[in-house]
């Protein structure tokens, strides 16, 4: 999820990102697509090895605001597993 992001910000990430692309690379909008169902695997201790595919590791070792973005994601999830968020919503 990217709400916390101004739509101009956001907008230059994606250009930023498009830029470095590669042709095996998914890009931000494809990795957008595929980031809450990632984080939810990965949250539960998937193997990142299975569940993630090439072209998004690939554009993950590219683009650090999209990994960033999904580690948020992922620590959030945990916590919310965890109850940790239970004391605080
Ligand atoms: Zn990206």
């Amino acid at each position: 999820m990217s709400e916390h992001q101004q739509p101009i910000e956001r907008l230059q990430t994606l250009i930023d990102c498009l830029q470095k692309t590669l042709d095996d690379e998914a890009d931000c909008i494809e990795f957008d697509l595929e980031m809450d169902c990632l984080a939810e695997w990965l949250a539960s201790g998937a193997d990142p090895t299975l569940v993630v595919k090439p072209r998004i590791q690939a554009h993950l070792a590219h683009s650090r605001d999209c990994a960033e973005e999904l580690e948020v994601l992922i620590a959030i999830l945990r916590a919310e597993q965890n109850g940790l968020l239970d004391d605080i919503l």
